[in-house]
C-alpha cells in the first residue's frame, strides 16, 4: 500500500474522515519523507516536526470527539513568503533574516480555520524575483526528476515539495508565473485565481497589482478543494472581490466523464512560434488534439500584443517592487548592519541584505518611475497593459478557455540562465499576460520529455472563469490517466 504522504489532499482528507489513518501517520509519513529527500531537494527552508506532530494528536482527538472541519489533521506547506504567526517570513532574503511574523496571513487562518496543520516554510527565489529558485539565499530547489534541472520559480520549493510527495498539498504565490512555471517542471498542478479571488493579506508584496496566492496540488480536485478553503472577500484586503463562493470541489463531482465535450478551446497562433521547444510543442499539441476527439472544438484565436507583455511586465513588476521594498531599511524587520548614522545604516542594510536579482529589479523600477522616464517606461507599459487584456477579452468572445504551454521549454539546467537575466525573462512570455489581465490559469501536467522531465499545458480563463478553467483541467487530467 502507499503511504500517506504520497496521498492526494482529497484522498487524505477523505481517508483521515472515515478514520482509515490517523492525522498522526500522514504527518509523520510526510515528515519522514522530507528526513530522506530534503537534503537533497531543498524543499523546505524549515520544518515544524514538534508543533506539527503535537497539532496533529490535538485534530486526532478533535476528530474522535466528532468534530468535522474540511482539512482537518491535514498537514500543508507554504511557501516562504506568506506570513504565518510566530514563524519566520525570510522570502529567502538576507534582509528578513531572524524576523518572525506578528500575525497570520488570511490564507494561513483560513487553512488553520478548516483544521489544516501548517508544516513548514518552503524555498522560493530571493522576494519571489526569479523563474528559477536559484536567486533564493538558502541555495537552489533541485528538480525531484532530475538533480542537474531546476525545479522552476519562484515557488520552486512548493512545487518539488508536492511533485516528490514531501508535502500533500501547497500554498504557492504568482505574480508573472510563479505557480504555474514551476508546477509545469515539477509535474504538478498550479493554480493561479482571478486577481482578488484571494487575499494578500500578510502575502509579503512583490508587486501588488499582479500577486495573488494559490495552490500546488498532486490533483486538480485537490487545487478546487485548496481554492475552495483560501478563497474569498477579507476586509483586511480592499482588492479581494465581493463575490459568491466558489464551492469548485463540489462542482467538480457533479462534472461526468465527458467533461471536454463542447468545450471551446481557443489556441493562440502567438503562442506557437519561434523559440518554443519541440518537445513541449509536441506534448501540448497532442494534449490539445486528445481533447478534441473528445469532442472539444479547438478555435485559432490572436492575441496579438503578446510580444510586448515581458517588457511591459518587467517594468510594471519592478516599479511596484522598488516602492514594495523600500520599507527593508534596517530599522523594522530583520538585519541592521551597525553603521555611523541612519543614513549610512540603510545603505549598508540594503546593501548587505538583497541579492543581486532584487538589487537589479529596485534599480529598474526606481528608474521607470523616475521623473523624466515615467512617461517613457512606465506609462507606456500600463497601456500595453490594457491592450493585452483588451486581447483576451476579444478572444474570450470566441472561446471558453484559451490553451498553449506553460513555458518555452521543460526544465532547464542549474545555473543555464543564472547569468543571462534578459534569456530568464523571457522564459515568462505565456505566464505575465495573466498576470497583467488579472485573469486566471493553470498548469495540469500533460506529459514527459523523452529525458523524463514533466510538461504542462496551461489553461487560461477569464476572470472569475475558476469553474470552467477547474472542469477543463480534469478532462486533461481524466485523459492523461486513462490507458491508451
Ligand atoms: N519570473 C517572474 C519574475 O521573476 C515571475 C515571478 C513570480 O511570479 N513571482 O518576476
Amino acid at each position: 500500500m502507499s503511504s500517506p504522504a504520497q496521498w492526494t489532499l482529497t484522498e487524505t482528507r477523505d481517508r483521515l474522515a472515515s478514520r482509515e489513518v490517523s492525522s498522526r501517520e500522514v504527518v509523520e509519513s510526510v515528515l519522514s519523507a522530507i528526513e530522506r529527500r530534503n537534503r537533497e531537494l531543498n524543499a523546505y527552508v524549515s520544518v515544524n516536526a514538534e508543533a506539527a506532530l503535537e497539532e496533529a494528536r490535538a485534530a486526532d482527538e478533535r476528530r474522535a470527539r466528532g468534530e468535522f472541519s474540511p482539512l482537518l489533521g491535514v498537514p500543508i506547506g507554504v511557501k516562504d513568503n506568506i506570513a504565518v504567526r510566530g514563524e519566520p517570513c525570510t522570502c529567502a532574503s538576507r534582509i528578513l533574516q531572524g524576523y518572525r511574523s506578528p500575525y497570520d496571513s488570511t490564507v494561513a487562518a483560513r487553512l488553520r480555520a478548516a483544521g489544516a496543520i501548517l508544516l513548514g516554510r518552503l524555498n522560493l527565489d530571493e522576494f519571489a524575483m526569479g523563474s528559477s529558485t536559484e536567486t533564493s539565499v538558502y541555495g537552489p530547489v533541485r528538480n525531484p526528476w532530475s538533480a542537474e534541472h531546476v525545479a522552476g520559480g519562484s515557488s520552486g520549493g512548493s512545487a518539488a515539495a508536492v511533485a516528490a510527495d514531501l508535502a500533500i498539498a501547497a500554498l504557492g504565490s504568482d505574480t508573472g508565473g510563479s505557480i504555474r512555471q514551476p508546477a509545469s517542471f515539477c509535474g504538478c498542478v498550479g493554480f493561479k485565481p482571478t486577481y482578488g479571488r484571494v487575499s494578500r493579506y500578510g502575502l509579503v508584496a512583490y508587486a501588488s497589482s499582479l500577486d495573488q496566492i494559490g495552490p500546488l496540488t498532486k490533483s486538480v480536485r485537490d487545487a478546487a478543494l485548496l481554492l475552495d478553503v483560501i478563497a474569498g472577500r477579507d476586509p483586511r484586503d480592499s482588492t479581494t472581490l465581493d463575490v459568491p463562493g466558489l464551492a469548485a470541489e463540489a462542482a467538480l463531482m457533479r462534472v461526468g466523464a465527458a467533461d471536454l465535450r463542447g468545450l471551446r478551446i481557443g489556441v493562440p497562433a502567438e503562442y506557437f512560434v519561434a523559440g518554443l521547444d519541440p518537445e513541449v510543442e509536441r506534448l501540448t499539441r497532442a494534449a490539445l488534439r486528445r481533447a478534441t476527439e473528445l469532442g472539444a472544438q479547438a478555435v485559432e484565436i490572436r492575441l496579438p500584443h503578446t510580444r510586448y507583455a515581458v517588457a511591459a511586465y518587467y517594468l510594471i513588476a519592478t516599479a511596484e517592487a522598488s516602492a514594495n521594498l523600500a520599507r527593508y531599511d534596517g530599522v523594522r524587520y530583520g538585519l541592521r548592519v551597525a553603521a555611523d548614522g541612519i543614513l549610512d545604516m540603510y545603505g549598508r542594510t540594503r546593501a548587505a541584505g538583497f541579492g543581486l536579482e532584487v538589487k537589479r529589479r529596485i534599480i529598474l523600477g526606481t528608474h521607470a518611475l523616475s521623473a523624466g522616464y515615467y512617461d517613457q517606461y512606465y506609462l507606456r507599459a500600463q497601456k500595453v497593459r490594457t491592450l493585452i487584456r483588451a486581447d483576451f477579452a476579444a478572444a474570450f468572445e470566441r472561446c471558453d478557455v484559451i490553451a498553449g504551454p506553460v513555458a518555452p521549454t521543460p526544465a532547464f539546467r542549474l545555473g543555464e540562465h543564472l547569468d543571462d537575466p534578459l534569456k530568464m525573462y523571457l522564459s515568462d512570455v505565456y505566464t505575465v499576460p495573466v498576470n497583467l489581465a488579472g485573469i486566471c490559469a493553470l498548469s495540469v501536467p500533460v506529459g514527459r520529455t523523452a529525458a523524463g522531465l514533466p510538461v504542462g499545458l496551461q489553461l487560461i480563463g477569464p476572470a472569475m472563469g475558476e469553474p470552467t478553467l477547474l472542469r477543463a483541467a480534469l478532462g486533461f487530467e481524466r485523459e492523461r490517466e486513462r490507458p491508451s
